[in-house]
């Protein structure tokens, strides 16, 4: 075959191919150009999964009469005019190949009208070749309706899912850019039905609402704000709690200067931050926004847009997965929180109403609000006995400073600690809590050095396995990191001659025996020790008081006041909850008192 230049509509179709991928494609194209044009509003109505129609209206700034048919032409915009633009790229479009590009493979119509023209302008193309200009009624804005996708180029048709499926790429794109931009409304309409609208959300209020009805209301409830700002960047959004993990990554949103992006350096980063609140194959839920200066990411690397390349990508990672891990350090017992468990477990179709039993909280957590009627009872009947009663800690002058986990009353079935706060009783999973205090006890103890140590005036002799003791040789170098001398005598024979200072008192001989053997267990399976902190998390899980240890009451409250200044303390090692709340307002519920 001869050589020869493609024809433009040709070239127009081999682009499209590789931006439109299928019909959720155009709907993000053209409500990309509707941001850019500064819409207040989109709004965004499909059929036929986005085959039949997708027709995008906006209130933006329009297109003038004239430059009609420039939008249509191929490497025509009006976002850059120079290479130089690209890095004080400001706008989501800059390429000028969207419009072109659908309209090569379906039958699309461009309807605008400018703030100084008395009616709009509309134009169709058909065929490939832009037709007349005629006059039409619209308001200031753009709407842009795409008829019969990959019609004339069936083989692109082919690869089109079932109409059910397109509507849900439609719908997920949409909740997308509705995260990624919240000074625009957005509406989406599928077969007339309104599957989204959110207004304009301008305060944090309104943000906040959009984020439950995208995200759900549990993930709201469940997660918490960050903003923070250093070395030019800012990230700020919502992080969920380590226990609100989920068992896939569908609930990860990631936006870097108004782009939502699917990166991995992104991911990963977050997932850095998380690594030591969270077990193992669960993923994090988040919404975050990362702000920078233009000129530090390059946007045209992706024909989609996708992704984004970075200047200084080590930079940005570090900040990210810096941020996430210092947020996650407060995740512990405080007064207005309703506990680390997921408590729709106890009460079902109490849903998120939370919020108000957490405004409840805070309340009363200021001291004027003491005497604050419930229920028609005084306030003062609900104040805690216990602090009158149990002498077990020294802490409390008054009953005005119960601190949050309260003082415990009693050890449930050697599992559960039970303990009256100023507003209701607390739950506390005594293993969980006191893995979550050991392990943070042993991190700090290492602080960046060595562990402080111990010698045993008589070493500690074990027997165990062949495999472990091996095992305790190989790893003696990472064992003596923590504080730990640990020496292979025999066979099957090991001696324990120093230990960390924190278990000076104690019989470490089982401790070192179980995680030897957990140690040996899990290595069959998994890459060895992947750093000093998981020996340690398996080191406290070990050295943690078991199930049916029974506790004394100052043991007991020991450990909940160890609770409350312990990082991370809403969840133990492997990422599970380790305390939860029942309110008066809730116990009264559930015996109809008051009504
Ligand atoms: P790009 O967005 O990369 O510039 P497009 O093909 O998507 O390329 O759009 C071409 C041009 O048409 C844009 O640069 C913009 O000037 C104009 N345009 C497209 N959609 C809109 C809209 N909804 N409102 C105002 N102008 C628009
Ligand atoms: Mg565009």
């Amino acid at each position: 075959m001869a050589i020869r230049v493609l024809a433009a509509e040709l070239v127009n179709q081999i682009a499209a191919g590789e931006v439109i991928e299928r019909p959720a494609s155009v709907v993000k194209e053209l409500v990309e150009n509707s941001l850019d044009a500064q819409a207040h509003s989109v709004s965004i109505e499909v059929e036929k999964g986005g085959v039949g129609l997708v027709r995008v209206r906006d209130d933006g700034q329009g297109i003038e009469r004239d430059e009609l048919p420039l939008a249509l032409a191929r490497h025509a915009t009006s976002k850059i005019a120079a290479f130089n633009d690209l890095e004080s790229l400001a706008t989501l479009g800059f390429r000028g190949e969207a419009l072109p590009s659908i309209a090569s493979v379906s039958r699309l119509t461009l309807t605008s009208r400018t703030a100084a023209e008395p009616h709009g302008w509309r134009v169709s193309v058909i065929d490939g070749a832009i037709g007349p200009i005629e006059p039409v009624a619209h308001p200031v804005g753009t709407s842009v309706e795409v008829r019969d996708l990959f019609f004339n180029v069936p083989a692109r048709r082919k690869f089109v899912r079932s109409e059910n499926t397109e509507q849900q790429h439609i719908a997920r794109i949409v909740e997308r850019l509705a995260l990624a931009s919240f000074s625009a409304g957005f509406s989406l309409k599928i077969r007339g039905k309104s599957v989204l609208a959110v207004p304009p959300a301008s305060g944090q209020l309104g943000r906040e609402q959009r984020v439950a009805t995208i995200c759900g209301a549990e993930f709201l409830e469940h997660a918490f704000y960050i903003e923070h700002t250093a070395l030019g960047m800012r990230l700020s959004g919502w992080l969920a709690a380590p226990t609100f993990s989920r068992s896939q990554a569908d609930l990860q949103y990631f936006c870097v200067n108004g782009r939502m992006l699917r990166d991995r350096m992104l991911g990963n980063a977050v997932r850095v931050g998380y690594r030591d609140v969270l077990f193992s194959g669960r993923h994090p839920a988040y919404l975050l926004h990362l702000d920078l200066d233009s000129r530090a990411v390059d946007c045209n690397a992706h024909p989609q847009k996708l992704e984004v390349r970075f200047r200084d990508p080590r930079s940005v990672h570090d900040f990210i997965f810096r941020t996430v891990e210092h947020a996650l350090v407060a995740t512990r017992p405080a007064t207005g929180v309703l506990g680390s468990a997921n408590r729709a477990a106890l009460f079902p179709g109490h849903g998120p109403g939370h919020r108000d039993e957490i405004n409840a909280l805070q309340a009363n957590a200021a001291p004027e609000n003491q005497v604050g009627m419930l229920l028609g009872e005084p306030r003062a009947e609900y104040r805690p006995t216990a602090v009158h009663h149990h002498g077990a800690t020294a802490v409390h002058a008054t009953a005005g400073t119960v601190p949050p986990l309260g003082y415990a009353l009693a050890q449930l079935h050697g599992v559960y600690i039970l303990a009256e706060t100023s507003d209701g009783l607390v739950l506390v999973d005594m293993h969980a809590a006191h893995e979550r205090v050991l392990y943070e006890r042993l991190k700090n103890s290492l602080n960046g050095g060595a562990a402080a140590h111990q010698r045993l005036l008589v070493p500690v002799t074990l027997a165990v396995s062949r495999d472990e003791a091996e095992l305790a040789e190989r790893e003696q170098h990472q064992f003596a990191e923590l504080g730990f001398e640990i020496d292979r005598i025999d066979r099957e024979q090991i001696a324990v001659r120093q230990v960390p200072a924190l278990f000076a008192d104690r019989d470490v001989g089982p401790i070192v025996r179980d995680v030897l053997a957990d140690l040996r267990q899990h290595g069959t399976t998994r890459r060895f020790i992947e750093g000093a902190n998981e020996l340690l998390a398996t080191v406290a899980c070990h050295a943690a008081v078991r199930a049916h240890r029974e506790l004394t009451l100052p043991e007991m409250n020991a450990l909940l006041r160890e609770m409350e200044t312990t990082d991370r303390a809403d969840q133990c090692n492997h990422g599970r909850p380790t305390w939860t709340r029942i309110t008066m307002p809730e116990l009264d519920r559930l015996f109809l008192r008051g009504r």
